[in-house]
């Protein structure tokens, strides 16, 4: 069992506070993510798993048993660290080998795996090379197999493939993914990339300033941020956030620029917009909606983002395919009310109700 859990962990540095009070279950064969913006605390948490680091307060536990006491080589968890050590006088090959020889591990055995990470990773052709004579994506795709090789409790990865091209990237998130799978071990991932965190992820963690924020599947927090700290983080374009005006009865978005019917005010202060969920219709052809004029567009191939000015606010709609909408036309912009995010002053999310979940 490698189960990982934090119960009320915080973490100093002097004055800086690196990790408050956080906790949080990783369920054994999890696939985990930590993300947040730079300096969140996601290496912070890393290291306290690995037992690099103390807590100041709380237990860590692994597999159930608290090791706040246990030795980083005890705990039996492998890590991929960001800024990757290889051995320079090694091939790549002897790198992978390395953790397996130094077990004892038997040579049939090693030469399976090595062969067996080496197809996964796609490095077999690379295998004979120092790491001087290779890319950054290719040493950290050797760094990544030196990680696999081993049979830890769990895998720890620091945001392993920030260092490759956009192309490469989304192809060994993709294999992580599938190895994660077959290994059926805990994997707990730091990425600071909203994007590749939900496409990898069976749980994640949101964090702000060393205190976690939301915890749940990706599309749990995408469709539910629990504020709007976190609706910002997560969704490409960003969500759309605005000020909520008007009396009972009849809620207007940023000084009326769209029409969201039936919307309950309340508490709301704020409301988001996913760019998905906005209805982009001709204004000449009568569409249903308010008026906005059409700041920019950009024609992505299979999708189209509409940036707009909606009354006072600036608007970002996304839609599918290749619509004939020009700069500087009018268009009617409208929304669900059931798509509709609602926020309170304090930023923190305002449960939908009931019919509109
Ligand atoms: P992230 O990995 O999300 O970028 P970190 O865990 O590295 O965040 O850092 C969290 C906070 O702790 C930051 O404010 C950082 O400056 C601080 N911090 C991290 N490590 C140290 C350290 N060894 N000494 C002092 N401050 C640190
Ligand atoms: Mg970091």
């Amino acid at each position: 069992m490698a189960e990982i859990a934090f119960r009320n962990v915080s973490k100093r540095y002097g004055d800086t506070v690196a990790v408050w009070d956080a906790s949080f279950t990783v369920r054994d064969n999890e696939f985990f993510c930590f993300f947040g913006p730079p300096l969140s605390g996601k290496s912070t948490i890393l290291r306290l798993v690995l037992g690099l680091e103390m807590p100041d307060a709380g237990e860590v536990l692994i597999g159930g048993r608290p090791v706040n006491r246990v030795s980083p080589t005890e705990r039996n968890v492998a890590m991929v660290f960001q800024n990757l050590a290889l051995f320079p006088h090694m091939s790549a090959r002897e790198n992978i080998r390395f953790p397996l020889v130094e077990r004892r591990t038997p040579e049939v055995e090693i030469e399976r795996k090595l062969a067996d990470v080496a197809a996964k990773l796609h490095i077999g052709h690379i295998l004979h090379k120092p790491p001087a004579q290779l890319s950054g994506g290719e040493r950290q795709r050797v760094a990544i197999a030196r990680a696999l090789v081993r049979d830890p409790a769990a895998y720890l990865m620091d945001d392993p493939i920030s260092a490759l091209d956009a192309r490469l990237r989304e192809e060994t998130r993709v294999e992580l993914k599938r190895i994660q799978r077959e290994l059926g071990k805990t994997l707990i991932y730091v990425t600071h990339d909203q994007e590749e965190a939900m496409s990898v992820a069976d749980r994640m963690a949101i964090l702000e300033q060393g205190a976690i924020r939301q915890v749940g599947t990706p599309l749990e927090i995408y469709d539910r941020p629990a504020s709007t700290y976190v609706a910002r983080l997560l969704g490409s374009p960003m969500m759309n956030i605005l000020p909520l005006t008007g009396g009972a009865g009849e809620a207007r978005i940023a000084d009326g620029s769209i029409a969201v019917a039936g919307l309950a005010l309340g508490d709301v202060a704020e409301v988001g917009l996913r760019p998905e969920d906005i209805r982009v219709s001709p204004w000449d052809q009568g569409g249903a909606g308010r008026p906005a004029k059409v700041y920019e567009v950009e024609p992505l191939g299979g999708y189209t983002v509409i940036t707009l000015d909606a009354g006072a606010a600036r608007v970002r709609a996304m839609v599918r395919g290749q619509p004939e909408i020009r700069p500087d036309t009018l268009v009617a912009l409208s929304c669900e009310a059931s798509r509709v995010h609602r926020f309170a002053r304090n930023g923190s999310a305002i449960s939908q109700p009931a019919e509109t979940v």
